[in-house]
């Protein structure tokens, strides 16, 4: 790069015409030279090493969204790697149950891991704010505090004390308030419910005299029908649909308070990561990154259609929690978030992070989401 001849103010018009007809292609040679030289002092037996990694998945294998988000998670990096790092996807229950994913990616039984972070509550209480907090953030808002607000690096420091690397991989959008075969009218209605709610929203709703059951997705369906649980709730239309929801409980409530846009999470075993090649560490964290995205834009198309089907062809009553309860449970779960802060300093920390992105969320989403949405109700709605 050094023989790149440099224009000075001397040379004549024509020697800086030549010098500028010949600069692309004295840069390109330059950056041949780079490479060529990169490629002598690489180890070139390691940029064609092979991985096989095995990603486990709180989701039944194949669960539209869910769990083919975690095949498509798999895919990218198959793709991106050409075939040098190749994943193979366990369903929940195929290698561990979906309650071992965590501790399977950590202890290294499984290099990746797919599921959802409030499910390990009882591995530190600060997980649930890398997935959903009641009346916490939607799906651009959490994206946007992981990648440029501070959540990320919390996430890592969390995730670090178990050998562990996590990164948002898919998104729900805003959930649905769940099934009922009663009306929820007042806040009152919950009291004496057996319903299956995970995270943060089933610590609101016990608060709420409700019996609260966490229940992976699997077992849903066969619960509500038989009479186990009153109540569940579940995602959205696209999923609830797919898990049958709709033949077991007959009124289906919004909005998903307890759930505005739940951040799906890849984890990884930080000494798998670690022993990969450079370019195969970027291609894990990008493929996180497009999957995380293919995800969310696959529920916001699938779920119009999907509550079509529910309401027009299965005859699902819709029903809307009043302004009312939506306050009173807002209170709870204020109550509710607040109190994990003051478990252990850590704790502290994300929340104090989690609730300075909320509070300026607030003031700009109104102005912006919000007011777009209601505007547009005003011609389209
Ligand atoms: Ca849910």
């Amino acid at each position: 790069m050094s023989k790149t001849p440099k224009p000075s103010a001397s040379k004549d018009s024509s020697t800086r015409r030549s010098f500028l007809r010949q600069a692309p292609l004295l840069a390109t040679g330059a950056i041949a030279a780079c490479a060529q030289s990169e490629q002598q002092t690489a180890p070139a037996i390691q940029s064609q090493q092979h991985f096989k990694w095995k990603m486990v998945t709180t989701w039944p294998k194949n669960f539209p969204g869910l769990g083919t988000g975690a095949n498509t998670l798999a895919k990218y990096i198959e793709a991106m790697s050409g075939g040098r790092l190749q994943v193979k996807v366990y369903g929940a229950g195929e290698l561990v149950p979906a309650s071992g994913v965590f501790d399977a990616v950590s202890g290294g039984t499984a290099e990746m891991g797919h599921g959802v972070s409030y499910y390990w509550k009882g591995k530190h209480e600060a997980t649930q704010f890398f997935a959903a907090v009641p009346f916490g953030l939607n799906a651009n808002e959490i994206n946007g505090w992981l990648r440029y607000g501070g959540g990320q690096e919390l996430w890592d420091e969390l995730y670090a004390q178990f050998g562990l690397k996590a990164f948002p991989v898919g998104n729900t959008g805003v959930q649905m308030g769940g099934w009922f075969n009663k009306e929820i009218n007042e806040v009152g209605d919950f009291s004496g419910l057996v319903m299956r709610m995970p995270g943060l929203g089933g610590e609101v709703l016990r608060r709420l005299n409700a019996t609260v059951k966490s229940l992976p997705g699997g077992e849903i369906f066969q619960a509500l029908k038989t009479g186990a649980i009153d109540a569940t709730e579940w995602v959205g239309p696209y999923n609830d649909l797919a898990f049958g929801l709709h033949q077991a409980a007959k009124y289906y409530y919004w909005p998903g308070w307890h759930e505005p846009g739940t951040a799906l999470e890849g984890m990884v075993n930080a000494k798998a990561l670690a022993a990969l090649p450079s370019d195969l560490q970027a291609i894990v964290a990008y493929a996180c990154q497009a999957a995380n995205e293919d995800m969310l834009n696959e529920f916001t198309a699938r779920n119009n259609g999907a509550l079509q089907i529910l309401v027009k062809k299965h005859g699902v009553q819709l029903r809307r929690f009043s302004d009312e309860l939506l306050t009173e449970v807002g209170k709870t779960a204020a109550d509710v978030v607040a109190e994990i802060a003051g478990k252990d300093p850590f704790s502290n920390k994300v929340y104090t992070s989690f609730d300075a992105f909320r509070s300026a969320s607030v003031s700009y989403t109104r102005i912006s989401e919000e007011a777009y949405t209601q505007a547009r109700a005003l011609t389209f709605g």
